[in-house]
Formats: C-alpha cells, structure tokens, sequence
C-alpha cells in the first residue's frame, strides 16, 4: 500500500506553493516561537482569569493550567522539529516566510491532507491539541470576509482580515475561538431572548470602532491564547443584526473575564515511573463574560451583516469537523497501541487469538474509516469562488464527524474489552512503593513472564487515563459535541447531498418518471429530492487528480500503507 511520493490526490493551485516535498518544508524562522517563548510570551499578557474560585495570578505559572500549556508548546515546538516540519509548516502564496499551518489558509486538496496528517501526529502525542481551531476559524473568515465584499463590492473586508492574518502569522500567535454562546432558551433566537448577554451582540458603535457584550460558553484553551475569535454560532435574521458580530480580541481585553476549569489532571498525585498522560497534556475551556468590551475597526471583520453568518458558520463548521477527524484519529491511534499492548501484557497475542484480535481490528476499522472520510473531504475539496481558499467537501467532513462523535463510546468500549478489568481495579501509584505490599503485587499481578508488572500495570493506567477516567469522559463529549452536535452534522448531510441526482438515477432506470411530481404543489413537497448539489469533483474547482500535493509523512505517523 506504499504511495509513491509523488503521486498525490490533489495539487497546489498556486504555483507559489507549487513546491516538491524537499522544499515544502522551509526551515523554521525567528519569527515561529518555540514552546519555551510560546510560555514567556503569555507572562507578557495580564488576562483576567478565575478558576476554581480564585484569580489567577499568572496564567503561565498556574500549575491547573500547565497540561494546557504543554499541550500549545509541543504545537510550537513540532514546528522547529526537521523531521515534522514539512507538515507543520505551510507557505502561504504572497508570503516570504513559512507559517504554522495551524494559522495557515489552505490553498489546495493537499494543504488539506497535510493539515489532517499534522493534526493527527500533533494529537497523538497531545491527546487534543487544541491550535487547530485557529487555523478552521483563519479560514472561515477569509471566505466570510471575501464574500461580504463579492457582495457589497470593494475590498474593505478582505484587506481587514489579510492585514489581521498577517498580524497573527507573523506574531505566531495561539487563538482561541469563541464561537458557542449561552444561548439560553435553545428554542428562541437570540433577539427573542429575555437574557440579551446570553448571546454576544454590539451594544454600541462609533468612529473607532464598536463595543460588544455577552457570553461566550465554552472555548477551548482561552486562559492560555494571545488572542481570541469571536464569532456568531448560527445563521441570523435581521431582527439578529446586532448579534452578527464577527472580531478578534486580545485575551487581556478590558471588560473580558474568563472562568476556567483545569486542564486535565494536573493535581493527581505524581505517580512513580508511570506518568499519566493527562497529567502532562490536557485542556482547558472556559466561559468568556464580555462586559463592554472596546473592539477596533481593524479588528472587526464585520457587525451587523446578519445574512452572512451562515456563511461563517458553515465554512467553520466544515474546516473544523475535518479537522476534528484528524484529531480523534490521532486519539484512536493512542486507543490502538495501548490495547495491542495491554494485550501483549497479559500474554495473549491477537495473531493467534481471534477474540482479541477482532476488537482489534474494529478499533482500528472505526479509527481509520471515519479518518478516510477526513481524507475524502480534502481530495473532493472545492475552492471557494470568493476568497479562493479551499474547502473541505462537506457530506464527508460531516459524516467523519459523525461517525466519530458516537463511535468514540465504541472505541472505549473496545479498548475495554481487550484490556481486562485491571484498568480500573488497579491499586493506586503508592501502593507501588509499599514495603508491605509492593514485592508481593509485583509477583502476582504479572501475566507475560516477558513483561514487568510495572511496564503493564504502566500500559493499565494509560488506558484507564484516556478512557475510564474524568479524562476519558471528556474525550467522549469533546468528540459527540465538539464542532456540534451530531444533529447539527446530520442537517448537514442532509442539506448538502444530492439526493435529487440519486432520484434522477432510478426515475431513469426505471424508465417512467413514478416519483415525478403532476402538480406544483407536488413539486413543491420535493424540495429536497429536487436537491442537486455539485457534491464531488464538480468542475468548478476541484483539484484535479494526481497532482503532486503531500510531503512526506515522518516516522511517528506510521499509518497502514508505510506497514506493507
Ligand atoms: C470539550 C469541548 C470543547 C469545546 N470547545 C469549543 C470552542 O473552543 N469554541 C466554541 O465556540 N465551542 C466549543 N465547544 C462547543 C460545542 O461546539 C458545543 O458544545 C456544541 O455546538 C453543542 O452546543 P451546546 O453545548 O450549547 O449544546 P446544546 O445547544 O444545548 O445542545 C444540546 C442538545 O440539544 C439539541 N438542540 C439544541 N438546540 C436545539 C433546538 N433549537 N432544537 C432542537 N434541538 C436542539 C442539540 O442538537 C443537542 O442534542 C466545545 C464543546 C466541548 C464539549
């Protein structure tokens, strides 16, 4: 199953970024932070932050805070590493220097690849890397922007948002995006509420700029970003316009308070040569209250163009669920190796035992079926006739997302079903060092002769940390709702597949139109088998296949083709 390095899914469209693997990756400049700077950059930043009941003093010496942390700095660091940089960074045309593809806008089928191959490798070794958000919102609002001035003419949009894109390149600055509201009653719109701040809105405008209000729910990372998105969560009506608000802010804006929770588990005890992994990364989110808070004009990409929303939050929410795939593929990829250990631990081998193997391989067939949708969706991408940016194609970015999203209890359950009941029965870290118990433990509670009690009960604790842990449970609500709810992905596929040509299909075959429609209401009533989307490759902007596209994946992202 080994590609060869130059075929390829897709191409560059610009031949700025035409460039052969060896040369796709540029050497890391001064401009991109290291994870050491990434941390001394926060101590320049004052945010107001409360977590647990009390102000943080520094976010970056905030130990609730620091697998948070830890898990930005490897994104940094990634990107200065030789072997990953060919994936972490992007040229970006019009650019002299390479950015972090997590701020990148993607140009082609294959900046898509890359970006889903660089989130995988980033999220196997952090468990969530939260930095890719960034990079799905950067290019949500450069088709929102170009798409504003497509229709109102000129290019004050656009420039805004090239100016601002630049400011966070060449700042290579974390961002976080605030996109879910409080919405309070589901039911209403946001004018419709009787709490108005549950929604961020404008509440006033002037020649400098506007100041906005409200809350922002749920944001991933926020204590620990230079910056944050603000963006509307849903498609608006007029009677919206003031919650059509779209800016940048710096996370030390006056008026902006952020209420956290730890990320991960930083306070467990610290167990001894058995690092738990969310002890090291984790993530934060918090609530963002915006008590008028001052925005500049620069920073505001728009406010009050209501009917453009749902162009925002379709483009966002597309990246972003491709991105997600990525993401818990590099989970499922921890899920894999943990649970082929556990098995080795145990003595048993999957080769020969067929009732571990076939969890096994369901894990594995969940892992890598949902991440081929991820794949799909960036070799059907679609440039955007606005900002000419690309676009992952939509029925398979949201159907890897909902697989994802409800199959993640699957993958616990497998990873469960191969390990034993020992990853949550285990005795506790201390108990390893107990005079009284430790020699005894370690003699009868070891299966593979070949395999030290402490590497398996090391192998046991991973698996209890990712999947029966407080931990695990987050990993599962971040996959079901995380990037939106499984209804807001089925509307999606809904909305966009054809399912009008697959009616044309059997109308054909069958040779008499017996779904055809007499009347107009008839017609009417057939809006959606009336629905022809372009869907794949349509010849509006497709890449064309077999263009030279991804560079070469390093060694830690072994995936089924390199294994022949
Ligand atoms: C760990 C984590 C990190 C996240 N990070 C971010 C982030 O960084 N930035 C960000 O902006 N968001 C973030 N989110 C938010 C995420 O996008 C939302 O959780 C998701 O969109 C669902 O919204 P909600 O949580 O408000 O749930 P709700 O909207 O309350 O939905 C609950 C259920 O009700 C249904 N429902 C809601 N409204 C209606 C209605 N009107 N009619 C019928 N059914 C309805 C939904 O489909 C769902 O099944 C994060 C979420 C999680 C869990």
């Amino acid at each position: 199953m080994t590609r060869p390095a130059a075929l390829a899914y897709g191409g560059p469209a610009n031949p700025e970024t035409d460039m052969p693997a060896a040369e796709a990756a540029p050497p890391a400049t001064a401009h991109l932070m290291r994870g050491a700077d990434y941390r001394e950059s926060l101590r320049r930043l004052k945010p107001m932050v409360y977590l647990d009941g009390r102000q943080v003093e520094s976010v970056a010496d905030e130990p609730a805070l620091q697998p948070g942390i830890n898990a930005l700095a490897y994104s940094y660091d990634a990107a200065h590493d030789a072997a990953l940089a060919p994936l972490m960074l992007a040229r970006q045309s019009g650019r002299s220097l390479p950015v972090n593809r997590m701020l990148h806008i993607d140009e082609s089928s294959g900046d898509l690849l890359n970006k889903l191959e660089a989130v995988r490798i980033l999220c196997q070794e952090t468990g969530c890397a939260q930095r890719y958000l960034a990079h799905d919102a950067l290019g949500a609002l450069a088709q929102v922007t170009a798409t504003i001035d497509d229709a109102r003419g000129g290019c004050e949009h656009r420039d805004r948002f090239q100016a601002y894109l630049q400011h966070v390149q060449d700042g290579d600055l974390a961002l976080g995006i605030a996109m879910t509201d409080a919405k309070g009653e589901r039911a209403k719109r946001p004018h419709e509420q009787s709490v108005r701040d549950s929604h961020v809105h404008i509440v006033e405008r002037s020649a400098r700029g506007i100041v906005v209000s409200g809350c922002k729910a749920i944001v991933t990372g926020a204590p620990y970003m230079h910056e944050l998105l603000v963006m509307p969560g849903r498609a608006l009506t007029e009677a919206d316009a003031d919650f059509a608000v779209c800016c940048a802010i710096p996370v030390d804006a006056p008026g902006l308070t952020l209420v956290t929770r730890p990320a991960g588990r930083p306070g467990e005890k610290p167990e001894h040569g058995a690092p738990l992994f969310s002890r090291r990364y984790g993530q934060a989110t918090a609530v963002l209250i915006l008590d008028r808070v001052f925005v500049p004009w620069e920073r505001v990409f728009y406010a009050g163009a209501w009917e453009h929303s749902a162009v925002l939050t379709h483009s966002y929410a597309t990246h972003h669920r491709h991105s997600c795939i990525a993401a818990r593929a590099g989970f499922g990829d921890l899920l894999i190796g943990a649970s082929a250990l556990m098995c080795e631990a145990n003595g048993l081998d999957p080769v020969v035992t067929s009732s571990l193997r076939e969890p096994l391989v369901e894990l594995i067939k969940i892992t890598e079926g949902f991440y081929a949708c991820g794949v799909a969706a960036s070799v059907y991408a679609t440039r955007d006739v606005h900002s000419g940016s690309f676009m992952p194609e939509p029925v398979y970015a949201n159907i890897g997302k909902l697989l994802l999203a409800t199959q993640i209890y699957d993958m616990h359950r497998l990873a469960h079903e191969v390990s034993g009941g020992l990853i949550v029965a285990l005795p506790g870290p201390d108990e390893d060092h107990n005079p009284a118990t430790a020699a005894t433990l370690s003699e009868v509670l070891r299966a593979n002769p070949a395999v030290p009690y402490d590497k398996r009960i090391e192998v046991a604790r991973f698996i209890e940390d990712l999947t029966a842990s407080y931990q695990g449970g987050w990993y599962s609500v971040i996959s079901l709702h995380g990037g939106g709810s499984p209804a807001a992905m089925k509307q999606e596929i809904w909305r966009r597949y054809p399912v009008g040509d697959k009616v044309d299909l059997v109308e054909r075959l069958l040779d008499r139109g017996v779904l055809a429609a007499e009347s107009k209401a008839g017609e009417a009533g057939r809006a959606i088998t009336r629905n022809r989307q372009p869907g794949r490759c349509c010849d509006a902007g497709c890449s064309a296949p077999g263009q030279a596209l991804m560079v070469d994946l390093p060694a830690p992202r072994r995936r089924p083709r390199s294994a022949s």
